[in-house]
């Protein structure tokens, strides 16, 4: 079975219960205080809230997403990405916790066909119904493991909709003594959390106290990368086909086989996700900026850009890669094959600008970093990574994910001081203008050229009569 062949799946198992299939909603969601669309759930909220009505009560999607607070696992890690795809099944105040395992139990087994031997679950400590119908499914209680509130107690805020979650594990098999003792949630190589099942049952009120919701609901979501990299066999969700087709151009644009070194495939790994990331990004009309959306889309181009350099890759590559992520994906999401050329375009630009930036800044860099290796150093000064950041326009995490490559680290107080300094410096700057503004108040402007015809509701020119 194919990543196709397990979305398909998991749509088409969901209809047969009765639920409506979504398609995916823009990364871009309609609450403007969120950044980016990073569960499912999320554009779906209106409905969990009673706000708006849902056109069924049991919905099912594949949703795309975008999470940012996985970053610095990217590339480090098999199984974190910031662009992945979320399937999901949700009741609206409908189905609860005993359907809501028994699918997820009837899908793993019956769908996916993976043994029931290698499942682990959590719950949350204190759920123990849940633990029951676990039990009920013939998982045993050793292989059920409770955990605290941090790890499986859902909540979107300090007070409304909230309640416990429980996780299914896929165990990969020990391969020594110390893997046999662990646990779901404490090894990386292991165990592999696949799908979160969320039972939102209560409404946390000011005082603390959960009163239960009289309509419970049902959030989950399974990571497509990670349950494919089950399915298929392979270690890290990059060896997939979700990735392999890019993993491969990388391998061909760069001249370095993925397996040469850890720093190749942490590299490719993080380029291949960044693609993939941009690529839908700008689909859904982020564009690059320094500012919210478009700060984290350049970033994560520039990113992609330093790991570039690290396998050869000195020019503009991404905006080739997105051809590769638009062969891959344009069935499934078609705004990644119609808008190709600008996507392509966007990306291209914004490479080559930067492009300059970084070659001038890694070039003194790299001088730095050998003066102090012979002197035996491993820390540079945070003058440095300011010059680089305020002089030359090298953003600071981009230095620091430089300087991590190398084992070194800077000194970040100085650096804090210098750049604490500079916007006192402008602030200072920006009072002067305030007060040069309140010097040229609208009265001072209209004594001294007269009163002006505002005519901008019939033409956009301006049509200033001075009298
Ligand atoms: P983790 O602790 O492994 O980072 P999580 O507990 O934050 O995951 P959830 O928010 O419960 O994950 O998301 C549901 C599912 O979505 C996870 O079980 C996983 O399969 C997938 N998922 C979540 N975050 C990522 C990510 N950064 N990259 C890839 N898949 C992810």
């Amino acid at each position: 079975m194919n990543s196709k062949e397990i979305r398909e799946g998991f749509l088409k198992y969901f209809e047969t219960k009765g639920h409506l299939r979504l398609k995916s909603f823009s990364l871009v969601p309609q609450d403007p205080t969120l950044l980016f669309t990073a569960a499912g759930m999320v554009p779906l909220k209106s409905y969990f809230l009673g706000e708006e009505i849902p056109p069924s009560r049991r919905i099912t999607t594949v949703q795309k997403c975008v999470r940012t607070n996985d970053i610095e696992n990217v590339g480090n890690t098999p199984r974190h990405h910031t662009f992945f795809e979320m399937l999901g099944n949700f009741s609206i105040g409908d189905y609860f916790k005993e359907e809501a395992i028994a699918f997820a139990m009837e899908f793993i087994l019956d769908f996916l066909k993976l043994p029931k031997e290698r499942l682990w679950v959590t719950i949350y400590k204190d759920d123990l119904e849940t633990k029951e119908i676990w039990k009920k499914h013939g998982i045993p209680e050793e292989r059920i493991i409770p955990l605290g509130e941090e790890d499986n107690f859902w909540m979107m805020g300090p007070v409304g909709p909230c309640g416990p979650c429980s996780e299914i594990y896929y165990d990969r098999g020990a391969i020594n003594e110390k893997e046999e003792h662990e646990l779901p949630g404490s090894s990386e190589r292991r165990f592999l959390e696949f799908w979160s099942l969320v039972f939102t049952q209560y409404d946390r009120q000011i005082d603390g106290t959960l009163k239960p919701l009289p309509r419970k609901n049902i959030d989950t979501g399974m990571g497509l990368e990670r349950i494919t990299s089950i399915i298929e066999g392979v270690d890290s969700d990059f060896e997939t086909d979700l990735f392999m087709p890019i993993i491969e151009h990388i391998e061909k644009l760069s001249g370095v086989s993925y397996k040469n070194s850890d720093r190749s495939i942490r590299a490719m790994r993080a380029i291949a996700d960044h693609a993939r990331a941009v690529t839908f990004l700008i689909a859904d009309h982020v564009i690059p900026s320094n500012e919210k959306r478009g700060y984290v889309l350049r970033r994560l181009i520039r990113r992609a850009m330093l790991f570039g350099r690290s396998i050869n890759l000195t020019e503009p590559f991404l905006y080739k890669l997105s051809e590769t992520v638009s062969n891959l994906m344009g069935d499934i999401y078609p705004e990644v094959k119609e808008d190709l050329s600008y996507i392509q375009s966007v990306l291209k630009e914004e490479e080559t600008k930067f492009n300059t930036t970084l070659k001038d800044g890694l070039y003194y860099l790299d001088n730095v970093i050998e003066d102090y290796k012979k002197k035996g150093e491993k820390e540079i000064p945070g003058d440095v990574v300011f010059y680089l950041y305020d002089t030359l326009g090298v953003p600071v995490e981009i230095t620091e994910l430089a300087l991590k490559e190398v084992g070194f680290t800077y000194n970040k107080e100085r650096f804090e001081e210098l750049l604490e300094s500079q916007r006192e410096k402008a602030r200072a700057s920006f009072k002067g203008s305030e007060a040069f503004l309140e010097r040229v108040s609208f009265g001072a402007v209209k004594n001294a050229v007269g009163s002006v015809e505002f005519v901008g509701y019939e033409t956009l020119e301006t049509v200033a009569t001075l009298k």
